[in-house]
């Protein structure tokens, strides 16, 4: 079967992004979540590389599992940090080697974590401008790049953060995945920035279901996303309300992916957490449905036979 999705009849793509586990039984969740939401027909799924490289096998094994396992098109995460350009070189030797041609590259965060100064070593890939310039002397890979909404929070401003995205760009990135954001009129106001400094590639909103809003509030607090007071206050006093606390995270993640759709957006990114069941209720939402845009699992090639 081709790994290339057609467009699913809703019209809408979406792809998935997952990270690699860490235990046995973190892997057999992952793989429950990609077996039920590889028949919704995603254009990719992305697997992320931890930091400074921190998962660079098991990143790979995830990688080469879905290959081998799924018709699952994978795309690799990968970032510069603490790592040589024959480091990252060879990596990338590597996934050519396992059948990968798509690439999430990335500069990464520094070893001190998100905040903390980044140092680019002096034989390393500086940023993702280089590491995308890098990627494609290689081979001609499809390149997705990061973008950010809010503006990154090492930027002194957007047009800085602007200028990095149109180098990339330049240097061959054909589509850029935003940081998750709540506030849909940021985006928009971010892409009409980027359309006016001459950037046409997809920029496809990163979505992120909140599984746990005191962590999620957490991390958008480092990575510079701005939480609304009106979803600060959906999510009061629902912490030991598991249930309505998912029936609102479900509400909340439909509200403003509808509001995209109806904005003119047909493209999605979801951060999954590795984590199926509000995804996949959202894509329903979004008219997805199983089996109708390509997707399939070794269970289901299986059972075809
Ligand atoms: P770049 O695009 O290279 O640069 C980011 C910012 O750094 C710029 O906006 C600018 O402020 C500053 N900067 C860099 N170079 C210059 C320069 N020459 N002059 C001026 N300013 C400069 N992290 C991981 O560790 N693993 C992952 O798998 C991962 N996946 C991600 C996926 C997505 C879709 C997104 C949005 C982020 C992801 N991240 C991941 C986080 C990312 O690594 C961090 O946000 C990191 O701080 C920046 O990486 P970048 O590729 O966006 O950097």
């Amino acid at each position: 079967m081709s790994r290339t999705s057609p467009l699913s009849p809703s019209g809408i793509n979406v792809s998935f992004e997952f990270f690699p586990p860490k235990s046995e039984k973190m892997e057999e969740n992952l793989w429950r979540s990609i077996e039920r939401l590889a028949p919704l027909g995603p254009r990719f799924v992305s697997v992320t590389y931890g930091a400074g490289g921190s998962t660079r096998e098991r990143t790979h094994s995830t990688i080469e599992r879905i290959l081998k396992e799924t018709s699952l098109t994978p795309a690799a995460h990968l970032t510069c940090v603490d790592a040589s350009r024959e480091d990252v070189d060879a990596v990338v030797r590597q996934y050519w080697e396992t059948g990968v041609r798509h690439f999430v590259a990335l500069r990464g965060d520094s070893q001190a974590g998100v905040g903390g100064e980044y140092v680019a070593r002096p034989d390393g890939y500086r940023n993702a401008v280089e590491l995308v310039a890098g990627l494609k002397a290689f081979a001609d890979f499809e390149i997705s790049v990061s973008a950010y909404p809010e503006k990154h929070p090492e930027s002194p401003d957007f047009a800085t953060d602007i200028d990095l995205l149109k180098r990339k760009v330049d240097n061959g990135a054909t589509r850029a995945i935003t940081q998750f954001f709540f506030d849909n009129d940021v985006y928009e106001r971010f892409v009409e920035r980027v359309r006016k400094a001459g950037i046409y590639i997809p920029i496809v909103p990163g979505i992120a279901p909140i599984h746990d809003f005191t962590k999620i509030a957490r991390f958008s607090s480092a990575c510079g996303t701005k939480i609304p007071s009106w979803l600060a206050e959906r999510f009061d006093g629902l912490e030991n309300d598991e249930q309505t606390r998912s029936h609102v995270a479900a509400a909340v993640c439909a509200e403003q992916v509808l509001d995209l759709t109806s904005r003119g957006i047909s493209d999605f990114h979801f951060y999954t957490m590795n984590r199926a069941d509000l995804v996949y209720s959202i894509c329903h939402i979004l008219g997805l449905r199983a089996g109708t845009a390509g997707g399939e699992t070794a269970e289901g090639k299986a059972e075809a036979a």
